[in-house]
């Protein structure tokens, strides 16, 4: 197959794309390197630098391509707070774009990258794709937003459309920016460096953390699986870890003699998202294959900055 990945220097982008030619596709990239870094990328995958919402770049890139994945976004919660009509742009108005130029290209099917973040605070347990979200962020509102462009002009259009919600991915080279970092590299970063792993608030908050191959497996299944048109179907371990229990874990699996600082209050966010992820099994054949501490083994072992220590 021929294939775009929009976002395709980021970190789940990147491992897609890397996945995907040795199948034997040929692998397009774009990406504005806003946070992405081509020198992830395999020296055969086709990279261009450019903006999603774009559409001339867009319409040179698509020719003969079978199905885009579209991961290209902005995606800090606490960043698109400040500014939501970034988010809005980028998240909501490429998308739009990209479907345009989809349909002008004539590209059968797009895979789009969304997030459990669009449903905010629920009271189930485990969340399925049938609940009302409720996001409490630009950046879900922007990520849901997308997701009803995308099925509705999809289907206006004859474009097949499969989104996928996707947890807390995590696996080596997860970006480690200063403002606002992903719990997982900052509590392996500050075991590994001697110090304390900090821990706002009570730590009670539950996540789902799901392994990076188990995402970019659910990708690339979403791009020929049957029957999975106008789908929406969660991408998680389906398993529930509080900060607590994942600090717990960094430090077995780090065995550093590290000790926990608590600090102010949570930083905000929902108290508990984990995924049902009947949806995917069904729709997908997925089985998540890598547990949280094995995936943290997988991190430390193939994440040079960490490796390095
Ligand atoms: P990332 O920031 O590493 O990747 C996003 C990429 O998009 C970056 O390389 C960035 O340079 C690029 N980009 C941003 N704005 C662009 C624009 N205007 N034009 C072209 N490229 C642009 O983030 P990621 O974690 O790899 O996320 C990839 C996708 O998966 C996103 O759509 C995100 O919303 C979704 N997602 C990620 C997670 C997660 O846990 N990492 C969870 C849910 C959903």
């Amino acid at each position: 197959m021929n294939v775009l990945v929009t976002g395709g220097a980021g970190f789940i982008g990147a491992a897609l794309a890397n996945r995907l030619l040795p199948a034997g596709h040929h692998v397009r990239v774009l990406d504005d390197l806003s946070a992405g870094n081509p020198e992830r990328l395999h020296a055969d995958i086709h990279f261009t630098r450019g903006d999603v919402t774009d559409k001339p770049k867009l319409w040179a890139l698509l020719h003969k391509v079978d199905c885009v994945y579209h991961l290209a976004a902005r995606v800090s919660v606490p960043e698109s707070i400040l500014y939501p009509r970034e988010y809005n742009a980028t998240n909501v108005g490429g998308t739009v774009a990209l479907m345009e130029a989809m349909r002008d290209a004539g590209v059968k099917r797009v895979v789009l990258a969304s997030s459990g973040a669009i449903y905010g605070e629920q009271t189930q347990t485990l969340v399925t794709e049938m609940l009302r979200p409720h996001p409490t962020s630009p950046y879900g509102v922007s990520k849901l937003s997308a997701e009803h462009y995308v099925t509705t002009i999809g289907r206006l259009w004859g474009i097949e459309t499969v989104i996928l919600r996707i947890f807390n991915a995590f696996g080596p080279g997860q970006p480690l920016p200063p403002a606002h970092p992903p719990v997982i590299p900052l509590f392996i970063q500050q075991a590994l460096g001697g110090g304390s792993v900090t821990i706002f608030g009570e730590g009670r908050q539950v996540r789902d953390f799901v392994f990076i191959d188990d995402v970019v497996h659910a990708l690339v299944t979403a791009a020929t699986a049957q029957g999975v048109n106008q789908q929406i179907i969660n991408i998680g371990s389906g398993v529930g870890t509080s900060i607590n229990q994942l600090a717990e874990m960094v430090g077995r699996v780090t065995r550093a003699a590290m000790h926990i600082l608590r600090v102010g209050t949570e930083s905000g966010g929902v108290s508990r998202l984990v995924a049902d992820i009947a949806q995917a099994q069904t729709l997908l054949a997925y089985r998540p294959q890598t547990s949280l501490p094995a995936g943290l083994q997988l991190t430390i072992d193939n994440d040079v900055r960490f490796r390095q220590r």
